[in-house]
């Protein structure tokens, strides 16, 4: 399956199939020339690295490849300087690619420095975690962390070109399965009620195979891309619908310093939150948030929120640099499917809701 990308400059393609063949056809349309960088990271290396690039050589390029550590640690200014050094070396030039191969963190990274590399070469994302499948490999977003805080340098580079392989996902252990079910979820509830219904019988059953895994990710991608179009930088307010969840996540991981919860839990909890609040504001009915807190613990978040501040939290939301002025603003819902995007909030009710919220879960 193919979803389009519709940008006005720079629109591509996502290619969802598990065939290399379809793979190969696909990005020699969007690549002519032979020199590619694959960058990966120290766990993906290990175990897609040789298959991935053994494709690319069958088909006739030339690879190179340089590998960054995995996880979070990985996203830094050392990886993307260390990227500019072995490109070099390896000889790649304004010509050639680069093919970001791992999860966001590595989509993210090469990103970066694809579009930065003498002033910017072709860029494909292959994502082998769920969160970059349905996420971060679609919208062009692209950072590195400093030690000023997460994201601090980055730009907007679209690639030319995204492949998914939902195989990739075999080797992918259950809790970073579920941090990108997150993101798959937070699709249905702002955008789709259709959606929501297939997911809550899927993940009931807790049977999901390639086909599930391919329509998740396809909805996902679908969704995202419709917005991406809409807004590619962030400026008119549409992306913003992208963030249900994300106000309460984002103060939730700076204050356990990103240590104690994946994103998609932390995301997971600020969709209750956000459901919860769109209750107590009267903007949903009590069937709304109880639909939301079900699909979320069939996909298996447990919530525990021991140790969370609610005055603290409620500092670092008003910090976000999402909020405007200062005043707390929230993707709210209506109905499933049904979001409100950049809902001004007072403060006294958000914390109550928040003290309410940390202490029932
Ligand atoms: P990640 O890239 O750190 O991957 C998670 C872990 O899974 C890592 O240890 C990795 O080595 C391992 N891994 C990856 N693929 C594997 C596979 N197929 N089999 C086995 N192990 C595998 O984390 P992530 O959740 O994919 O991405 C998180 C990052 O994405 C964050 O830095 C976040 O800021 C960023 N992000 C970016 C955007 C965007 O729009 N650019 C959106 C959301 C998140
Ligand atoms: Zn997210």
């Amino acid at each position: 399956q193919t979803i389009k990308v519709r940008l006005k400059t720079n629109p591509y393609n996502i290619l969802i199939s598990e065939s290399s063949a379809d793979f190969v056809a696909a990005f020699k349309k969007v690549f002519r020339a032979k020199n590619i960088f694959i960058v990966t990271d120290s766990n993906v290396a290990k175990i897609h690295l040789k298959s991935f690039s053994d494709i690319l050589k069958k088909a006739g390029f030339q690879t190179s490849f340089a590998v960054i550590p995995a996880g979070e640690s990985g996203k830094s200014i050392a990886s993307l300087s260390s990227l500019y050094d072995k490109a070099l070396k390896a000889g790649l030039d304004r010509k050639g690619c680069v093919i970001a191969l791992g999860g966001g963190v590595v989509g993210d990274v090469a990103g970066f420095f694809a579009a930065t590399y003498m002033r910017g070469v072709k860029f494909v994302q292959a994502p082998t975690t769920l969160l970059a499948m349905t996420d971060s490999s679609v919208g062009g977003k692209t950072a590195v962390n400093t030690s000023g805080g997460k994201n601090i340098a980055g730009t907007f580079y679209q690639p030319s070109f995204v492949w998914i392989n939902s195989f990739y996902l075999a080797t992918l252990d259950e809790r970073q399965l579920k941090n990108g079910l997150a993101e798959v979820v937070k699709y249905a509830f702002t955008f789709d009620k259709n959606f929501y219904d297939y997911l809550q019988d899927v993940l009931e059953k807790g049977i999901i195979g390639a086909d599930e895994f391919n329509y998740m990710i396809f909805k996902s991608c679908s969704y995202k891309a419709r917005v991406v179009e809409k807004d590619e930088k962030e400026v008119t307010g549409v992306r913003a619908v992208l963030n249900f969840g994300h106000t309460l996540a984002h103060a939730i991981e700076t204050f356990t310093k990103y240590k104690k919860f994946l994103h998609g839990e932390a995301v997971a909890a600020g969709m209750l939150y956000a459901a919860k609040l769109s209750l107590d504001l009267k903007l949903c009915g009590k069937e709304t948030f109880l639909q939301v807190k079900e699909l979320l613990t069939a996909a298996g978040f447990v919530f525990n929120f021991k140790n969370l501040n609610a005055l603290k939290l409620l500092e670092l939301m008003k910090k976000d640099k999402k909020s405007v002025n200062a005043s707390l603003r929230f993707v709210l819902l209506k109905d499933i499917g049904k979001s409100i995007s950049d809902a001004e909030v007072k403060d006294g009710a958000a914390l109550k809701t928040l003290k309410e919220f940390l202490r029932e879960n």
